[in-house]
């Protein structure tokens, strides 16, 4: 599609939770293994394979070792969406007949949802914990459908339209209680901090590289080592990664997501989430400049994902606001597009907003290349941009209820 963009440093990213970049020290470290290392890592006679089969090997160790696991619990998979998945169905197929319920927060994203959906065909039942009107899991309600016929409690660690950090730790304490499995979407859990599956106690967690600064088409489910034979694969092939994820495992994105996994875990890591917060947080009290009615969504700053902003402006639209704002910047609303009839924001609802808060609200994330400059340039676009859509209102629609 021939779709006229300003040059890249002409356009304002700040939509870094739909996708980010490749680091140049991601592309780097995987470039060697598209071209000179390009062997099979499965292939077992000769020295290429086993060269191959090395760099994953060392990539599995080096992010076995930033989420304190170890390295045979890490399934490399295509993504987030295929780890969530491989963890609802994998377990799912394997339940035993007394296990028949499902629980998942009412903000997962829809590769959890529809998973968990998939699995009411087969049998089960699947309830969705509420969340308060900060996307945070009400922990008394799933207290109360904790029960020993639960099989799965799946519960996101960071929502990725509201930024909601959730407790894993105390989900999985309650849900382990009474024998159910815990899995947790980790998508954009790094962006807020390390992440250490040996304090979670949960038995799978899924990430995904194109989040993180790595590449698309990877990403990983992390599976407890005495959970694995729970768990019944996808796919069938040539029993690669313990026949839990057969087919040839993508050496060059493998290296990528490692290097990344490790750019999200050092120190480096933790002053980036100190620049990424101030910025963000910038962005939102110049946002209430152009007018005070302007509000976030979700939880407070200080409790988000940092480079979060989730914010409504009553009276306008936020398609129609991003709309006018293009191709000069990138931003979300939470509505998907399912065969063209696009879909309020089940997150938005889910916190109690009402149709036209849902309708008026746009995810602004900001992320590591993110500049204050290009803060102030967002701001400059976005009020103007409101301008032209009060103007064009009918006088009495302008005056906004
Ligand atoms: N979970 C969450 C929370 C996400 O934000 C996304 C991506 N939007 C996914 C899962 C799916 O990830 P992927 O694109 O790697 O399949």
């Amino acid at each position: 599609m021939g779709i006229d963009l300003p040059p890249p440093e002409g356009v304002i990213y700040l939509d870094y939770q739909a996708s980010t970049p490749v680091d140049p020290r991601v592309l780097a470290a995987m470039t060697i293994h598209f071209t000179d290392h390009f062997g099979n890592p499965h292939a077992a006679d000769h020295a290429v394979g086993w060269r191959a089969h090395d760099a994953v090997e060392v990539s599995a160790r080096r992010i076995a070792s930033a989420l304190r696991v170890d390295v045979d619990e890490i399934v490399f998979t295509s993504g987030a969406t295929e780890s969530n998945n491989l963890a609802l169905l994998g377990i799912a197929r394997r339940a035993p007949s007394s296990r028949r319920r499902i629980l998942v927060s009412a903000i997962e994203h829809k590769s959890v949802l529809e998973a968990a959906r998939a699995a009411v065909a087969h049998g089960f039942s699947l309830e969705e914990i509420p969340v308060d009107s900060f996307g945070c899991v009400d922990l008394e309600a799933l207290q109360r459908r904790l029960a020993t016929d639960v099989l799965l409690v799946s519960v996101m660690a960071v929502n990725n339209e509201i930024g909601s950090i959730q407790p894993i730790g105390e989900i999985a304490r309650q849900a382990h209680a009474v024998g159910a499995y815990v899995h947790t979407d980790a998508a954009h859990a790094l962006a807020v901090g390390p992440l250490d599956l040996a304090t979670w106690d949960v038995d799978l967690l899924s990430l995904s590289g194109h989040k993180i600064y790595g590449p698309k088409g990877i990403g990983l489910l992390a599976i407890r080592r005495e959970v694995q034979a729970e768990v019944e694969p996808l796919m069938y092939g040539g029993g690669q990664q313990n026949g839990l994820r057969p087919g040839t495992v993508a050496v060059p994105l493998c290296v990528g997501l490692a290097e990344a996994v490790e750019l999200m875990t050092g120190d480096e890591a933790s002053l980036e989430r100190r620049r990424v917060r101030a910025l963000r947080d910038a962005l939102l009290a110049k946002l209430q400049t152009i007018d005070e009615r302007i509000c976030l969504n979700g939880p407070q700053l200080d409790h988000r994902h940092p480079g979060n902003a989730n914010v409504r402006f009553p009276g306008l639209d936020g398609r129609d606001l991003l709309a006018a704002l293009q191709p000069m910047l990138a931003a979300s609303t939470g509505s998907a597009c399912t065969s063209g009839i696009p879909e309020r924001s089940h997150v938005l609802r889910a916190i109690g907003l009402g149709r036209s808060d849902v309708d008026s609200s746009i995810r602004f994330s900001v992320g590591r290349y993110t500049t204050e400059s290009q803060v102030y340039c967002a701001i400059t676009l976005i009020a103007a941009a409101v301008a032209r859509l009060d103007n064009a209102k009918q006088p009495s629609q302008v005056e906004r209820s």
